[in-house]
């Protein structure tokens, strides 16, 4: 590889034609998820009002490597195969000895790797005929991904936007109706549950969980409406998988392999994205790669999380899952990077975190708002909020190879750009952000209602 090398990249017909599917490789095998009336393993059944049956088949599947259909990969042409950049400015700017790289899902049409899982999602339901999908939406991101990829398979789409969001983000309301789906701010008028909040509190932000509340109450409701989740389920973790799979591929052509893997996590869905596959060359080959998941310091459910069934909604409307928590009403300060704002993390990697084949850290939010202007200002991208914890902590691993004058590879994944964040960064030039330090109540709160939940 040229000293000047600046980005790898694909061809179009090197787009991996298979995601790789971790469950069947796992040490150990996840817990199953649980129905909350009957403490009982849910069954496709139970699943089937809910989400298309080909996702469903996904989520349990053990085979390892599940092909992508030819129209998703058609799809994936958009902005498939991402880039694979070397940070060579930033390595600069640091002095350090170690090897950056980075993966960016930025260039997808809505900003994230959210449309990698959307697409599919949209796919699946097609094939079953469904006519249109519901879900919530937080920062915007998945609401997007999804309308984009509802546009491209003749789907209606229904987003649930948390009403602070909707007002404080009307680039973001405006860029889903630019691609063809209706946004509405929650809670609504239009749902039982979304009602029942307005009676109560007609000027509530709305929330996440409300959000979940309203989108699912709508898809139960009709035979042809199916709901969609942007992060989490195991079928959406695989789907994102085609990050790491062209990784391998570019790395390979780079002649590198990484030492480090690191992704924010706020749901698990980039992190297992750009690790799973790395994961597999640990399983197989014993490697001692390190693969480190970043959470913000102020919803730390890996750090300061216990490992136990949980709700996957405010509501208590899903499965109980076995994931590291911080209970299902955990309320996370208001800080900037809302993907990162969930309370639970996703089933696999909360197994894998608790055998010990992952690591995981929390980071303040000014920390990670002062390594996204380093970013910025060396490398040339705006980086999504949520992304600047990935950013931080490839920083972080940099200078102490640094301080340990030893060369190491570090890969981390830029999982979507700033462009319409941009006014956490006035808030953090205005001085207004703050970190944020849990107390001892409002870490074990959460968790203290899970007492009589069944056991992991
Ligand atoms: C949604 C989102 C996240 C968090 O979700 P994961 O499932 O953990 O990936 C992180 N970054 C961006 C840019 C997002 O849109």
């Amino acid at each position: 590889m040229s000293a000047s090398l600046n980005k790898i990249l694909l061809s179009e017909n090197e787009i991996p034609t298979h995601w790789y599917n971790i469950q069947a490789d796992m040490p150990n095998p996840t817990l199953p998820p649980l129905h909350p009336g009957t403490k009982q393993p849910v069954g496709p059944d139970d699943l089937a009002p809910l989400f298309p049956m080909g996702l469903i088949l996904q989520e349990v599947s053990q085979e390892q490597f599940v092909e992508i259909p030819d129209e998703v990969r058609d799809i994936y042409k958009i902005w498939r195969p991402t880039p694979l950049y070397r940070a060579r400015r930033l390595e600069k700017f640091l002095d350090t000895p170690a090897k950056i790289y980075y993966k960016y899902e930025g260039v997808s049409p809505s900003g994230s790797h959210k449309t990698n899982t959307a697409v599919a999602q949209a796919y699946y339901s097609k094939q079953e005929g469904v006519k249109k999908i519901t879900t919530e939406t937080g920062a915007g991101q998945w609401g997007t991904a999804l309308s984009i990829a509802c546009q491209m398979f003749g789907i209606e789409c229904d987003v649930y936007m948390v009403r602070i969001s909707y007002d404080q983000k009307p680039y973001r309301r405006a860029m889903i109706n630019a691609f063809g789906a209706n946004v509405y701010p929650s809670p609504s008028d239009r749902t039982q549950a979304g009602r029942n909040i307005l009676a109560s509190d007609p000027d509530t932000p709305g929330s996440l969980g409300i959000a979940i509340s309203e989108a699912i109450e709508c898809a139960v409701q009709d035979e042809h409406t199916k709901y969609a989740l942007g992060s989490v389920l195991n079928h959406v973790l695989m789907h994102q998988t085609i990050i790491g799979e062209e990784c391998l591929i570019q790395l390979e052509k780079a002649g590198d392999f990484p030492d480090v893997v690191i992704a924010p996590l706020g749901g698990g869905s980039n992190f297992a994205g750009i690790s799973f596959p790395f994961l597999r060359h640990k399983f197989k080959n014993g490697s001692n790669i390190r693969c480190v998941a970043v959470e913000p310091a102020s919803c730390p459910k890996l750090t300061q999380g216990e490992f136990r069934y949980d709700f996957g909604d405010s509501a208590g409307y899903t499965p109980l899952l076995p994931m590291y928590t911080l209970g299902h009403n955990f309320r996370p300060a208001a800080i900037h990077a809302g993907g990162l704002r969930y309370h639970g993390a996703s089933v696999l990697c909360s197994q894998l975190l608790k055998d010990g084949l992952i690591e995981a850290v929390a980071l303040q939010q000014l920390e990670c708002f002062e390594a996204g202007i380093t970013f910025a200002r060396t490398e040339g991208i705006v980086a999504a909020p949520e992304a600047n914890h990935g950013i931080a902590q490839a920083i972080r691993e940099a200078l102490v190879a640094k301080e340990e004058g030893k060369s190491k590879t570090i890969l981390f994944n830029l999982c979507g750009h700033g462009h319409l964040d941009m006014q956490a960064y006035q808030d953090y030039f205005d001085g207004k952000l703050q970190d944020h330090y849990l107390t001892k109540e409002e870490l074990t709160s959460g968790l203290k209602e899970l007492e009589g939940f069944p056991s992991v």
